[in-house]
């Protein structure tokens, strides 16, 4: 996907990029400095929608809260799910802090601690459990508190999805149960103070091959189907994952959602809603409802010339957008889209080479990208911010400023 459908997507005003309906210069006024992070309340909006269209019908919809933390986002996005999930305390009391029921809100992640646990359990979040030492562990703390807690398995498939970005499921993992364990842990925990709903199975990330997605999500309905066989009661709880990934780069295609909305169609109504009636079945998305309603903005503060290379300096980098430096899960370093974002409809000029503040040959943003002839104080703007960007960067390297985070 090209920088220009990432402008389409936002729409510009008086010929520069609009955030929030804003022309990015009122836009970094308002903010009052840059870079910042800003993310629009209607793409975010229009995402959700997107995606309910596709989906069956009573299918939940839920966001996996470390996408995008910020508590405003959150608290967007949580009058539009239908759950939410968490990967650590932290996100858990933004989660909670938004007025969902909590047992709405799930809790998944390797390394819980007993504190955290406890939390949970108090709070009445469900568990989702990584291992036989944690279910044990939660069990403790519910014994402690005196409250009943709720858990999910969290189950390692024995099977791998391939194309995923990031791959959590199939073979061994972190992550999950093995599920060949999995018969022996419901055992153990049918005689135990613990309410077992169901399960959960999430085999990668940021997957855009429909068809390797949609064997995934086979896959997953089977091994559920053959897991609920061992459950001590009634499943009430099946999280299906989700994957679904979004174009980093010129040549990624969108997803297209409508064969994976009618393969969970089929799956839930010939197979899931017949055996496990009382089952709320649902999908757990972070990037694909977030990552393309955010960009990143910063100012060119130098213009140089080195060796016939054009340079553009931002006051922004890696400390802030790892990911677009592609030092975050990259093999081969590409660009993510990116333009001038108060001469969004100027004609470019040639290739220019932008980077960031940091003294590290590593802080590139865009290499070599055809863009309009840039000044200092232009706005440079990078698409695909809105997921993994402030908080899956490693914001203390060279001691900048924070940068501010705005919903629009
Ligand atoms: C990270 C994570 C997600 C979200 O992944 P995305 O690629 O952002 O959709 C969902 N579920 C679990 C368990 C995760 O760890």
């Amino acid at each position: 996907m090209r920088a220009e459908a990432h402008v389409a997507a936002f729409g510009t005003a008086d010929g520069e990029l609009a955030v929030g309906g804003i022309p990015l210069t009122r836009l970094t006024h308002r903010v009052g400095s840059t870079p910042y992070f800003a993310y629009d309340r209607r793409l975010i909006t229009e995402r959700v929608a997107g995606v309910r269209a596709a989906m069956p019908e009573g299918l939940s919809i839920g966001y996996a809260v470390k996408a995008n933390p910020m508590p405003a986002v959150v608290q967007h996005l949580a009058g539009l799910v239908d759950a939410l999930d968490v990967a650590s305390s932290g996100e858990m009391r933004v989660a909670l802090d938004t007025g969902v029921a909590a047992e709405r809100v799930s809790f998944a992640g390797p390394g819980k601690t007993d504190d955290e646990l406890s939390m949970a359990v108090a709070a009445g979040v469900t568990v989702e459990l990584e291992s036989v030492g944690e279910a044990e562990r939660l069990v403790a703390a519910g014994e402690r508190l005196g409250v009943l807690p709720r858990a999910a398995v969290r189950v390692n498939p024995d099977f791998a999805v391939k194309g995923s970005g990031m791959r959590m499921g199939g073979g061994p993992q972190q992550f999950g149960v093995d599920s060949e364990q999995v018969p022996q842990l419901l055992k153990l925990l049918g005689d135990q103070q613990v309410e077992v709903t169901g399960f959960h199975v999430f085999a990668g990330s940021q997957n855009l091959s429909t068809d390797i997605l949609l064997e995934a999500q086979r896959r997953t309905v089977d091994l559920v189907l053959e897991l609920a066989e061992s459950a001590p009661g009634p499943v009430t709880y099946v999280n299906l994952g989700g994957g679904f990934g979004i174009p980093y780069f010129e040549k990624d295609q969108p997803l297209d959602l409508r064969p994976l909305g009618e393969n969970l169609h089929r799956l839930l109504e010939d197979h899931l809603r017949p055996r496990l009636p009382e089952a709320k079945t649902g999908i757990e998305l972070g990037r694909y409802l977030v990552g393309e309603a955010g960009v990143y903005v910063t100012r060119v503060v130098d213009r140089k010339v080195s060796r016939d290379r054009q340079y553009a300096v931002v006051d922004g980098g890696l400390h802030h957008q790892l990911a677009a430096s592609g030092n975050f899960g990259q093999v081969i370093r590409r660009n993510y889209p990116l333009v001038v974002g108060n001469r969004a409809t100027e004609d470019a000029a040639g290739p220019v080479t932008v980077v960031g503040c940091l003294c590290t040959p590593l802080d590139l943003l865009g290499d070599n990208v055809d863009l309009p002839a840039v000044e200092v104080g232009d706005l440079v703007v990078l698409f695909q911010a809105g997921a993994y960007g402030l908080t899956a960067s490693p914001i203390a390297f060279l001691g900048h400023p924070a940068p501010a985070e705005v919903l629009v």
